[in-house]
């Protein structure tokens, strides 16, 4: 059975865009590491390579999506509005 060190929100971790890696400081002296990989398959669990403790990742898994794909749709939806609010 898994015992969580902590529990930290991903906007605490530290993001590394050369290995696309975020990291938050283990009591060790070492780091905690998640790739954004591992949080786009839904991996939530954080590990330390020097030592056995684990580290609970908190974020939404939905936003995380959404951010990087942008709103497409939202455009053709608001310029529809805005030739209604006209026509009358
Ligand atoms: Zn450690």
């Amino acid at each position: 059975m898994s015992v969580f060190h902590d529990e930290v929100e991903i906007e605490d971790f530290e993001y590394d865009e050369e290995t696309e890696t975020y990291s938050y400081p283990c009591p060790c002296g070492d780091r905690f590491l998640i790739t954004r990989e591992d949080l786009e398959n839904g991996e939530d669990v954080a590990t330390c390579p020097s030592c056995s403790l684990i580290l609970r990742v908190i974020y939404d898994q939905n936003s995380y999506h959404r951010s990087h794909n942008g709103r497409p749709d939202l455009g053709p939806l608001l310029q529809e509005g805005v030739s209604i609010s006209w026509t009358n």
